[in-house]
């Protein structure tokens, strides 16, 4: 006679693997959703949905996107030229020889790990994407050189689709503004994207980025001439 088979009703089999427990959903501030309307609302009356660097296509802007790392965008803009000049495509960047890059890109800083990078790009944009740069996140964030947040700006500024870049800035501005009460890139790209609409996202991630660059400073904001003052739970007029 066979044995009985082991109780499993309300508890789990010895040796059976545990269940994963989902995590918590991603909550946003109370009134979040409506600030992150205003927000849309009022900074595209303030900025383009433009970002800061100069490129004529996709591939420049990938390019250019890597070199900005740790820099700002002045400093590529002034070295790019010369650099699309001598490797204007990926085939022509991937065969290059990475001392006459390094001598191109010097200014930008970090121009070694750069150098590497942007050719090593360069090199699989031509082995798998016949040359082009990819307008899917999935296939950007393969890439060398590129992570979630270099992929989202590529996705809206070079190709004009939804993607919302969190860098610096943006993990500043969603925090003062209430949007989103984390520092997570990730999680803030996941809270924002669920009150905006597809449409949106990459003007506000832009302009959220020119705004902490013009007016939302880190050390000093300057709330008195915020725009976003009235409604922002981090004005420094808030209580005067
Ligand atoms: S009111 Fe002040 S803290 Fe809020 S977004 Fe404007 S500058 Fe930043």
């Amino acid at each position: 006679m066979p044995a009985n088979p082991p109780l499993t009703v309300g508890r789990r089999p010895a040796g059976a693997p545990r269940k994963k427990r989902r995590p918590p959903p991603l909550r946003a501030p109370r009134g979040a959703r409506e600030r992150a309307e205003l927000s849309v609302q009022r900074l595209s009356g303030m900025y383009p949905a433009a970002c800061e660097l100069d490129f004529r296509n996709p591939f420049e802007l990938t390019i250019a996107t890597i070199l900005s790392a740790q820099t700002t965008d002045r400093a590529v803009n002034a070295a790019s030229p010369a650099l699309f000049a001598s490797y204007p495509t990926a085939h022509a960047l991937a065969a290059a020889d990475p001392a006459k890059v390094e001598l191109i890109v010097k200014s930008t800083g970090f121009f070694r790990a750069k150098t590497r990078s942007i050719i090593a790009c360069a090199q699989h944009l031509v082995a798998r994407f016949d040359g082009e740069v990819p307008p899917r996140l999935e296939d950007l964030v393969t890439l060398p050189g590129i992570g979630r947040k270099t992929a989202n700006v590529i996705l809206g500024v070079a190709f004009h689709l939804p993607g919302f870049a969190v860098d610096t800035h943006v993990i500043r501005l969603s925090n003062r503004l209430g949007l989103a009460g984390t520092r997570d890139p990730e999680k803030i790209e996941r809270i924002v994207t669920r009150m905006v609409p597809p449409e949106e996202w990459a003007g506000l991630s832009l302009r959220l980025i020119l705004h902490g660059r013009r007016v939302c400073d880190s050390r000093r904001p300057r709330c008195e001439e915020c725009l976003l003052n009235d409604y922002c739970p981090s004005s420094l007029l808030r209580g005067t």
